[in-house]
């Protein structure tokens, strides 16, 4: 293809994932996943080195497919007149380190960041997590904003992990996903579990899932559950 035409064809992916990353945002307040302005999903443009993110400090309620900021994958903005959320160096360190990833989601949610200010792993003592999750859910290291630390910290744990989530320590979670769709699902699917663990808990102890079975349920549910 020509250039022009490259252009032409990333020009259209970046407005598909400006309405898209932003009708996504809508979908972590439904699913009572962010308070106020926390929380932030980002999408890679196919074709280029580049990823739409929100805004820093807009209100959810404010969002449009205009004020969505582009950023190369350094997190320096190409387009758009806000500045991006104060988590664009994470996303953009995934996406380098990442090339299988095209979307990113982070939230505060309350129950899976419970987990996290305890620096536990949350156990695959769900058939339900054994499917999303292929095991637990694990935790990632203590890192400031900022910088690298906290995208090294996501990178270094889901590296050769099947959990598309990692709940950074202190913090609350990072999803990953081969689109933003699937790394909001992963962050809706993983406030689900944390919640209902947490509340198996406070009745006992849960009881494991054998490695076996854990395998079992996570290929069928990766490979044959739904519509094909
Ligand atoms: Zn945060």
């Amino acid at each position: 293809m020509s250039s022009a035409a490259v252009d032409a064809r990333v020009t259209r992916e970046i407005e598909r994932l400006r309405q898209e990353v932003c009708r996504l945002h809508a979908e972590l307040v439904r699913w009572e996943l962010v308070t106020w302005t926390s929380g932030n999903v980002s999408a890679r443009v196919p074709g280029a080195d580049l990823m739409v993110i929100k805004p820093s400090g807009v209100s959810y309620d404010d969002l449009t497919p205009d004020s969505m900021v582009v950023t190369d994958l350094d997190g320096r903005v190409v387009e758009g007149d806000l500045a991006p959320s104060s988590d664009t160096d994470a996303h953009a360190y995934v996406y380098r380190a990442m090339p299988e990833v095209g979307g990113v989601v982070h939230t505060h949610s309350p129950y899976a960041t419970a987990w996290a200010a305890r620096g536990e792993p949350i156990p695959c003592v769900l058939t339900a997590m054994a499917d999303e999750f292929g095991g637990e859910i694990p935790v990632g290291p203590f890192a400031l904003i900022g910088g690298d630390d906290i995208g090294k910290g996501i990178v270094a744990t889901l590296t050769g992990h099947r959990s598309p989530a990692v709940l950074m320590r202190n913090h609350g979670v990072f999803t990953i996903g081969a689109t933003a769709k699937a790394a909001v699902k992963a962050a809706v699917m993983c406030e689900d579990v944390a919640r209902t663990v947490h509340l198996a808990r406070a009745g006992g102890q849960p009881l494991p899932i054998a490695a076996h079975h854990i395998d079992a349920l996570y290929e069928r549910y990766q490979n044959v559950y739904g519509q094909r």
